[in-house]
């Protein structure tokens, strides 16, 4: 089974600036690590193909130094990995960044099953998945929790706020993974010295049958205006009296005044 899994990296810090001109992360000097949904993604990927053989291809899109994150998932065990990076794809949003993913995939051909994490936990809309699927024109299943694989086809468990459902499905497909998928695996010292000898290949706008109006900027139909962290307000503490009696009756007029107790008739 031939497997392509969507990496991000995110910022390895959530003291994140916002720079004020482009309503965008300044991601100048912070560290990068995997999106921790897309280790989960990974990780299904890795188990299916021990499991049914076939290889796994993680893909990114971003700027060089997402190469380090990719390194990463070859130590972890995924066959190769693709960098998707060019000026031309900066300030892409949710649509703009699907486009270039799917026709990535497009061009890597014939895949099986594309897995991307349920969300990022910087932009954090869990778009991207949905939107690849429509441009791959293959049916999608969000929120996989378990994945079981067959030749031909899946069975995946997912649960929702009031509903758990198991559902088979025919290959191709893509999955958007959760945390409860697995447990990602550790690297070890000869995952990490494998790894180097595995490829990361560039492609760069000019590789891929890119339309330039629906990349980058150009492509980006929504553009964030404003953005500001909510307003922390202090939980009011109340300090009850140091004597048990009296503290017992504050006790019990706060909890009637929250209608928690009421009067005995
Ligand atoms: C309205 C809006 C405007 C934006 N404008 C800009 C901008 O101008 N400049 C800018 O730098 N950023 C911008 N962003 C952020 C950037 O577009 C998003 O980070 C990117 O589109 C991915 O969206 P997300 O993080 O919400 O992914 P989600 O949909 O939450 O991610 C789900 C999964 O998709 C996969 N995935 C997501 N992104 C990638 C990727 N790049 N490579 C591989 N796999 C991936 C991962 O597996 C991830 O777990 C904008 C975001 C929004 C919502």
């Amino acid at each position: 089974m031939k497997i392509v899994v969507g990496i991000k990296q995110v910022p390895e810090t959530t003291n994140v600036k916002i720079n004020e001109k482009t309503k965008n992360i300044d991601r100048r000097g912070l560290g990068g690590v995997i999106n921790s949904y897309d280790l989960h993604a990974l990780q299904a990927a890795l188990m299916i193909r021990d499991q049914v053989g076939g290889e796994v291809i993680t893909l990114s899109m971003g700027p060089d130094d997402f190469a380090v994150s990719l390194q990463e998932t070859l130590a972890l065990g995924a066959d190769k990995a693709v960098l998707l990076s060019d000026r031309a794809f900066a300030g892409a949003d949710t649509l703009a960044t699907a486009y270039v993913l799917g026709e990535a995939i497009k061009k890597i051909g014939d895949v099986d099953l594309v897995m991307v994490g349920q969300q990022s936990v910087d932009a954090d809309t869990g778009q991207v998945g949905p939107i690849i699927a429509e441009m791959l024109n293959v049916p999608q299943v969000t929120y996989a929790d378990k994945i079981e694989a067959f030749e031909d086809h899946l069975v995946i468990d997912r649960k929702l706020e009031n509903v758990e459902q198991t559902i088979t499905a025919k290959l191709p497909i893509l999955l958007t993974a959760t945390d409860k998928a697995n447990n990602p695996k550790y690297k070890n010292v000869v995952e990490i010295a494998k790894s180097f000898d595995k490829p990361i290949i560039t492609w760069h706008a000019s590789d891929l049958n890119l339309d330039e109006q629906r990349v980058g900027q150009a492509g980006s139909p929504t553009i964030v205006r404003s953005i500001s962290e909510p307003k922390k307000v202090a939980k009011k503490n109340h300090r009850l009296s140091d004597d048990p009696v009296t503290a017992a009756r504050e006790l019990v007029d706060i909890l009637k005044q929250k209608n928690i107790l009421t009067e005995d008739k």
